[in-house]
């Protein structure tokens, strides 16, 4: 699934090959993949709202597109330019069955590609966009935030692990698995600890980190066409780039060389750890009835 940083790569390459074009025609393929009337107009604009793009026409309507799990959008010109959920779809010829809606504009095609059908693209005028409810929802990404708006935010979910914290959108927007665990990797914090427990040092470290994790993939190139086949041929992997702990299960710790990568699950979800560097805190209460049980059994194996 594309994380933040993969969504604002599209972005800034789309931009190069779609602004002030024309959109000849808009052919919606698969009805669920599109909601509302397919709209005319100029490309003036692409935002990005979390992990959802907005294409911006001069008519007054926008285009929003949420890529979800295997989503693509694929310029195809003079060159191509491809993002999203890497497949064989960035290099084979289009449309194929997986194209879902084509955007005819002219100087190329922008095909949109959805194996599974979860991503849509839908229509609205543009002076909506901000009260479309799931642009509301959104909580304010590492870089929107100030280091005392996240302290307190941490601290109003108190009994909740960390990285549960991380991963709710409506808290801190933009961090999904990958990045989760590459911040708490680098703040050397375990993903279960509870939030109240975190210092205001560390969810200041937390914030820095994530801020820089997701710049570092933003510069990496996401996943794009340019990652997926490399210059040889051979097929890229962009997490190989930045990625320390994630997907990195048995390999030995690249900070403390010591330790092996493990994968838990925190949240529900996959999480690695190196259980070196992030030791799990506890709190004074978890920790004074393991003293108070290990003193009972102490005092009864004295009787
Ligand atoms: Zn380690």
């Amino acid at each position: 699934m594309p994380e933040l940083p993969e969504v604002e790569t599209i972005r800034r390459g789309l931009k190069n090959y779609i602004i002030n074009k024309k959109i000849r025609k808009i052919k919606v393929l698969c009805e669920k993949s599109f909601i509302n009337a397919p709209p005319k107009g100029i490309i003036k604009g692409i935002r990005r709202f979390g992990k959802a793009l907005v294409i911006d026409l001069d008519s007054g309507w926008s285009l929003m597109v949420h890529l979800r799990m295997t989503g693509q959008l694929i310029y195809d010109g003079k060159e191509r330019y491809a993002g999203g959920h890497p497949s064989d779809n960035f290099i084979d010829q289009l449309p194929n069955r997986q194209t879902r809606v084509i955007v005819e504009l002219e100087n190329g095609t922008l095909y949109f590609n959805d194996q599974r059908k979860f991503g849509f693209i839908k229509s609205f005028k543009t002076d909506q966009v901000e009260n479309d409810p799931f642009i509301k929802k959104l909580g304010p990404e590492p870089w929107q935030m100030t280091k005392e708006e996240f302290y307190e935010k941490l601290q109003r979910h108190k009994n909740s692990p960390i990285k549960a914290l991380l991963l709710d959108q409506t808290i801190i927007c933009g961090l999904g698995n990958i990045y989760a665990d590459e911040t708490l990797f680098a703040a050397k914090i375990h993903p279960k600890t509870k939030a109240g427990l975190i210092t205001k040092a560390k969810s200041n470290m937390i914030l820095g980190v994530a801020e820089r994790v997701m710049n570092l993939s933003i510069a990496a190139g996401g996943s794009t066409l340019k990652d997926y086949v490399k210059a040889d041929g051979s097929r890229g992997d962009y997490l190989d780039k930045f990625a320390l702990v994630y997907n990195k299960t048995g390999q030995v710790c690249p900070i403390c060389g010591k330790a092996k990568i493990e994968k838990i699950r925190v949240a529900g979800r996959g999480t690695h750890i190196c259980p070196r560097c992030q030791v799990l805190l506890e709190d004074s209460t978890t920790t004074n009835l393991k003293q108070a049980s290990q003193n009972d059994k102490k005092q009864r194996e004295i009787k």
